[in-house]
């Protein structure tokens, strides 16, 4: 009867939790993110001081509600704070409990050379306790930062797996990097304070427990705020495990603004942006740079035939054509309706002319209209070395070529 009425009392604390840091959570806009993120920084002290003293008697074994409902609870609060925001968003907190609690050992290396006083009866400083904490602190610390790391990869992961189910994506989660915890936690546990194996598997059993609760409680905060089926990342693990560890590179931040929603090639304020610095790079080390303009031939008739979403598509396959066409350090931009605009540094103008006749024949081989015709394209070409030396002599070069190609007959390149 004692353990049932402590497995009660348990759920009721790990809903109670739950609400309260789920309110914060959901307030961040008008509360400021701080006040969830100090929260559950303020949360640590009770998890490790009832991890450490405060155990209770349940159905199926002894645990404490310090890692079942406080730790299972906060690696959910950070895997939910990921999903409502982003990776580098929740890097935030995961390092800030990393330095916090290298703090703690740190500082407790100083403390312990204190001389004490009792200044309430009855108490009296236990420094034995701390000095016992300190490496499974640190052991705690390291596994926890894992655990943050973990969760989120595998959750990302899981979404591949999972792909409606967000409930399934958390429980899995939380149950793998629970389990892995549970694993070097009482390993740690059982080599420096000889645990015994019952302490692993009743602390196992509640950790799932919450796992499972905490899954159930998220699923329905998820319904209510109607979230109903979170959609899967498109970007590669690897990048997000890059920004969860401040590697991301400042390229990377660039990269991801500045692109065309149509085509997902750079835009042309990224062309307005990046050409006049790659020219004076090239300049200034007395190399060529190639610019080309490319215009899709009679396009507004694929419109007309066939619908102007038809024209998208066949729009994004020719700048997907482009894209896979290019050179290492050449640079594609959608620089209006279709056309786009190819700059190539380091390339001398016959070179270039060649590339764009390279790009034609690609484009003309690859790309189809819905009705089985070719696709073809008219480029005009300019070259810095030739033809002037600021981005807007080589536009105005370029397109006056490309209108000199289309005049011919449309379907070639024009290079001078
Ligand atoms: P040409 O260049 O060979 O002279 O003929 P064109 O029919 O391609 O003529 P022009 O370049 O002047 O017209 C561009 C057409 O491209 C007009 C418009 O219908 C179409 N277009 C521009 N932007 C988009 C777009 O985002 N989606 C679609 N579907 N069509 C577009
Ligand atoms: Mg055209
Ligand atoms: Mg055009």
């Amino acid at each position: 009867m004692m353990g049932f009425e402590n497995l009660i009392l348990l759920l009721v604390e790990a809903g109670f939790y739950f609400v309260f840091m789920v309110s914060l959570l959901h307030l961040r806009h008008q509360l400021g993110i701080g006040v969830f993120v100090a929260a559950l920084g303020v949360m640590h002290f009770l998890e490790t001081y009832l991890a450490a003293v405060f155990y209770i008697q349940l159905p199926f074994g002894v645990i404490s509600p310090g890692s079942s409902v406080l730790f299972s609870g906060k690696l959910m609060m950070i895997l939910l704070l990921y999903v409502k925001e982003d990776a580098a968003v929740v890097r935030a907190p995961i390092y800030g409990l990393l330095a916090g609690n290298f703090l703690t050992v740190g500082l407790s290396l100083f403390l312990r050379h204190h001389q004490t006083i009792s200044a309430v009866p009855g108490r009296v400083a236990d420094l034995a306790f701390i000095d016992e904490m300190g490496w499974l602190m640190l052991w705690g610390t390291t596994l926890l930062y894992i655990d943050a790391l973990a969760i989120i990869l595998l959750y990302e992961r899981l979404g591949r797996v999972f792909k409606k189910s967000t409930a399934m994506r958390f429980f899995v989660s939380g149950i793998a990097v629970l389990t892995f915890d549970q694993i070097g936690f009482f390993a740690a546990l059982h080599f420096l304070n000889g645990a015994p194996v019952a302490v692993f598997w009743g602390g196992w059993i509640a950790k799932m427990l919450a796992a499972c609760a905490y899954a159930v409680l998220i699923t329905i905060y998820l319904h209510y705020s109607r979230i109903s089926a979170i959609p899967v990342s498109p970007r590669p693990i690897s990048d997000i495990f890059a920004d969860l560890t401040f590697r991301e590179r400042y390229e990377d931040l660039l990269d991801r603004s500045g692109r065309d929603a149509l085509t997902g090639v750079y835009d042309r304020s990224r062309l307005e942006f990046e050409a006049p610095r790659v020219l004076s790079a090239m300049l200034a080390e007395g190399k060529p740079m190639t610019l080309m303009i490319i215009d899709a031939d009679h396009f507004k008739d694929v419109n007309d035939q066939f619908g102007h979403l038809a024209g998208d598509g066949v729009l994004k396959a020719v700048a997907a054509c482009l894209q896979r066409s290019l050179r290492n350090n050449d640079r594609l931009f959608r620089f209006g309706g279709e056309e786009f605009v190819v700059i190539c540094e380091d390339l001398p103008p016959r070179v270039g002319a060649e590339r764009a006749a390279t790009l034609r024949e690609t484009v003309e081989a690859e790309i189809r209209r819905p009705d089985g015709q070719p696709i073809t394209v008219s480029i005009g070409v300019a070259n810095s070395y030739v033809d002037g030396t600021t981005l807007n002599a080589l536009l105005s070069t370029a397109d006056s070529r490309l209108y000199a190609a289309k005049n011919a007959g449309r379907n070639r390149v024009i290079a001078e």
